[in-house]
């Protein structure tokens, strides 16, 4: 199984407290995590994904804050060093995330204006 991942839910999966848009959203988040832990092949994108498929802000596929989602994921693959459309194992996108990004202390220049922030350390 393969599954769609926009890359700054990369972000997202570690912080994520079972908090979210609603109800849906939380559940399909919860079954994603447990799925991710696996270690499946996901493609990494700069758009709505599996789980945007959930969210009550995905409106006909576009996510209705995408100037500002699409600006954290492109963000997040350069600080990765990745390319949208990358196809690569969960767990290493998970070590490029923590490592570059979170352990780096470069999180809040990328999505500190989310509104989820203050759950976010
Ligand atoms: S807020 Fe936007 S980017 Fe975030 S899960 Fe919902 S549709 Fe996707």
């Amino acid at each position: 199984m393969e599954y769609r991942i926009r890359a700054h839910h990369g972000m997202c999966f570690f912080f994520f407290q079972g908090k979210g848009y609603s109800s849906g959203f939380t559940q399909n988040m919860c079954e994603m995590k447990k799925k991710l832990e696996q270690d499946p092949y996901v493609v990494l994108l700069c758009g709505a994904d599996d789980v945007c498929t959930h969210c009550p802000n995905n409106q006909a596929g576009v996510c209705i804050s995408d100037d500002k989602a699409a600006d954290y994921d492109r963000q997040v693959l350069a600080a990765c060093g990745l390319r949208a459309g990358t196809r690569i194992r969960w767990k290493a996108f998970e070590a490029l995330v923590r490592e570059r990004i979170l352990r780096a202390g470069r999180r809040t220049q990328i999505c500190g204006g989310c509104q989820w922030n203050e759950l976010c350390f």
